[in-house]
């Protein structure tokens, strides 16, 4: 069998859960579960958050799925729905839904009256992509104030800059001055607002990469926040050489070895969702020693150098990512950030481990 393996460890999922927990202890949680789990696996991770108020995904799909595993609790559809179709399967399955425009309104509108919906009631902050404008919002809640479509109102917003110097002064005056004015529950903090800033926190927050062991930010690791790895992205050594110096590796021939030096082939390629924008000098661990990827990632291997390596042979352990190497520093070398690279792992590969190595 093919030995690469994402490694889903539930224990450090259910730690960092508990993480949000302790800082957020006033506020409900909705786990985000979109993107399959930042591609840890939906079924793993609705086991293992199990304890959160609600779950939040994209697709009816996905929330369907997590209705048939046996979640009964609240799940919300983060982009509510595209169609009425939809909402009336929504409404059946008692969904939470996002309401971010007019159409989703007119759609609510279209409900039979007997069935109530809880919506989240999406209010842009500066973000610019959904949500009603502010000046728009008196005379949307004033439409819905009595409607006999809706139960619960949630007002939601999603900040732009909570990780990084910018920060969330401007959209947090503008959440008091609703709160001053509206009655209503409040959900706005995602991970890096929930670390951040604890004002921010309200009724709801909704944690995501954070909920994986990963850091928001970029210049605070994942361990300096408490947070544990959940995916080991994990393989093996399949080929081992010595090359001269001179010798090129891999597809354009973009390493060349200054020295004789020995090399191996791992089995993990950019169709794993390793980045294959990852240059020469990407961090890896063979045999629990820190080494460097070499050339460009093909589509099912890489390759790393072996020089100060020692004991290695084939079938030596290989990490991509994971407890002894965060996520975040390999996605800093391949100019991206964590949630991508966890988001592109390939579904196929996801083992779960329901014990403790770390
Ligand atoms: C993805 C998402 C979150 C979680 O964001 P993290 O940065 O992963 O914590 C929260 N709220 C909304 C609306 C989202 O789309």
């Amino acid at each position: 069998m093919r030995p690469l393996k994402a490694l889903i460890n539930l224990e450090h999922a259910r730690s960092n859960y508990k993480r949000v927990r302790s800082l957020c202890p006033r506020s409900k949680i909705i786990a985000t579960l979109k993107a399959n789990a930042y591609g840890h696996g939906l079924d793993f991770m609705a086991n293992a958050f199990s304890d959160a108020d609600a779950f939040s995904v994209l697709c009816i799909e996905e929330a369907i799925e997590l209705r048939e595993i046996g979640f009964d609790g609240r799940i919300l559809l983060l982009e509510g729905v595209y169609e009425f179709e939809e909402l009336k399967i929504a409404s059946a399955f008692n969904f939470d839904i996002v309401v971010h425009n007019d159409y989703q309104l007119s759609l609510i509108r279209q409900l039979p009256d007997l069935k109530k919906i809880n919506i989240h009631l999406k209010i842009n902050t500066g973000m610019n992509r959904l949500g009603f404008d502010i000046e728009n919002l008196p005379k949307v809640l004033k439409q819905i104030a009595d409607s006999k479509k809706i139960n619960q109102i949630i007002l939601m917003t999603h900040f732009a800059n909570a990780d990084n110097e910018k920060g969330i002064k401007k959209e947090l005056n503008t959440i008091k001055n609703l709160i001053q004015n509206y009655k209503y529950d409040y959900s706005a903090a995602n991970s890096a607002a929930i670390i951040n800033y604890p004002e921010t926190h309200l009724e709801w927050v909704r944690p995501g990469i954070m909920l994986y062991g990963a850091s928001p930010f970029q210049n605070k690791t994942a361990n300096e926040l408490g947070l544990k790895p959940v995916m080991n992205l994990v393989s093996e050594i399949i080929a081992i050489r010595l090359i001269k110096k001179g010798d090129s590796v891999g597809y354009g021939s973009s390493f060349i070895a200054d020295k004789d030096m020995q090399i191996g082939v791992v089995a993990c390629g950019y169709a794993d969702g390793f980045p294959r924008i990852a240059p020469t000098g990407t961090p890896i661990i063979v045999e629990n020693q820190l080494t460097r990827t070499l050339g460009r990632v093909s589509m099912d291997m890489l390759c790393v150098d072996l020089s100060n390596v020692s004991n290695v042979s084939i079938g030596s352990k290989v990490e991509l990512w994971g407890d002894n190497l965060s996520v975040d520093e390999v996605a800093r070398h391949a100019q991206t950030v964590g949630y991508e690279l966890l988001c592109a792992v390939s579904s196929s590969i996801r083992v779960p481990l329901s014990i403790s190595y770390g």
